[in-house]
């Protein structure tokens, strides 16, 4: 049976044709830039300076705080800059640049073994020692996920394989070409949260994702695929917890709240290499697509430059009006392609000019069309009424923090109206404030 969540919408265009029948290719550069703030959570410190050796999978940066985790080297090489890049937000970040000896001298490593056997009390560290955090774009440190509070029983793992966003086909790729690894993460993930049932759930829209699963989670115990109708946001966490269990996560809450944690199958797969082989997360599938000649899926080490991976893909194919990092939906537009990926960069998409240019928002219809769509069952056109008079105790009635920032309301206005934009600056606004008043947002 195929299952879904309430609302939504049902995207006219998915735009992965270019990029979901082509194997995943590897590119490794002769640089990479780490940055020090890949994961929700104070960033890390870096340990190493300019001028060091470093060799692949060394911590280059320790964690800092509860959600802190270490950042490895995702090269061997030499040390050349330890300072500050402009990046993403208006404050630059650290970064430690590699230049690749391209020897990959692996640091000391220490596997665990099987996911089988391996004691389930050493499964969460060796998670936080790999540096992982959630690789389907939300980058929250896993090792916390998987760390509930003793009132919080988790009864069942939810594997995010829907890959809903446009343009993206990693995730897909890897089901097809390394689905072990993900299985393995997931038993890890069980064993770790002593959970009896995993559930790998994937879009209707990946026949070949689902067979190559469901044959590889008939040999492992209590595991099995879901499959989800194609709708947009299905892969977010409450959406999925939705459609698979019928639970509503309640505002303010999280996924364990209602007994349920979601990982993604990139996460998943990370998981199984800290395990059993004692590597860190030192490099990702990227889907690089959009106006480049050679569309790609790219195994890329972390710290990879946005200009290197495109000109990997045979560089621009038109005039670029602007690029992105993730996909159509929830992408977000880089200022240059100066820019390193991350432990979350799914895609890299091109747009032309044309698709580039933005649109003029016109009024407000009452038509109802965004009410209809939003998967929260918020009232996007009064948030953006209170959002344009900068009322921001009534966004936040409204409870604007709860927006997921999915896009669906933009995507179904007829009069283009900015609603998503103007929600995440509210949300930016009212976390400056809460920040300012020693508060949570
Ligand atoms: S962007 Fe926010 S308000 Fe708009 S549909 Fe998504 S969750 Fe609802
Ligand atoms: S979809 Fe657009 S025009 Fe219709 S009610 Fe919402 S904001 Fe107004």
């Amino acid at each position: 049976m195929k299952v879904t969540f309430k609302r939504g919408v049902h995207l006219s265009y998915a735009n992965k044709n270019a990029t979901k029948s082509l194997p995943v290719r590897d590119f490794v550069s002769d640089e990479v830039r780490i940055i020090m703030n890949m994961h929700i959570g104070a960033p890390s410190v870096p340990c190493v300076k300019k001028g060091d050796h470093v060799l692949l999978g060394q911590v280059i940066a320790e964690p800092v705080g509860f959600l802190g985790i270490p950042v490895h080297a995702s090269v061997s090489g030499e040390v050349t800059d330890v300072g500050t890049i402009p990046y993403l937000g208006e404050t630059p970040v650290q970064c430690v640049t590699i230049k690749n000896d391209f020897k990959d001298e692996w640091a000391p490593l220490t596997p665990l073994g099987d996911v089988e056997t391996v004691d389930p009390a050493l499964i969460v560290p060796a998670i936080k020692n790999a540096g992982i955090c959630g690789m389907g774009g939300a980058s929250f440190p896993t090792h916390v996920k998987l760390s509930p509070k003793p009132e919080q029983k988790c009864e069942l793992v939810i594997v995010n394989g829907a890959e809903c966003e446009t343009h993206l086909t990693c995730d897909h790729r890897l089901m097809l070409e390394e689905g072990e690894r993900i299985v393995d993460g997931l038993r890890a993930v069980m064993r770790a949260l002593s959970v009896e049932r995993g559930v790998i759930c994937i879009e209707d829209n990946k026949p070949d994702a689902i067979e190559n699963m469901r044959r590889l989670c008939a040999t492992r115990s209590g595991v099995s695929v879901q499959v989800l109708k194609t709708k947009y946001p299905q892969g977010g966490e409450k959406q999925l917890i939705e459609a698979v269990t019928g639970r509503q996560v309640p505002v303010g809450k999280l996924p364990i709240d209602v007994g349920a944690v979601v990982c993604n199958v990139g996460t998943c797969a990370a998981i199984s290499d800290a395990i059993r082989l004692g590597r860190p997360l030192i490099s990702r599938i990227t889907t690089v697509t959009g106006c480049v000649k050679e569309p790609a899926n790219l195994r890329v080490r972390i710290g990879t430059v946005a200009e290197d991976m495109i000109g990997a893909c045979g560089g621009f194919s038109e005039e670029a009006g602007k690029v992105a990092f993730g996909g159509g939906m929830t992408g977000l537009c880089i200022p240059n392609t100066d820019i390193p990926t991350a432990k979350s960069t799914n895609g890299i998409v091109v747009y032309n000019e044309k698709d580039a240019k933005s649109i003029d928002e016109g009024p407000c219809i009452r038509c109802g069309k965004c009410v209809a769509a939003c998967p929260i069952g918020l009232n996007p056109y009064l948030i953006k009424r209170a959002a344009d008079a900068d009322r921001l105790d009534e966004a936040a009635r409204l409870s604007v923090n709860d927006c997921i920032l999915c896009g669906c309301c933009s995507y179904e206005c007829p009069s283009r109206r900015w609603l998503t934009a103007s929600f995440k600056i509210v949300k930016q606004k009212l976390a400056a404030q809460a920040k300012a008043k020693g508060g949570k947002a």
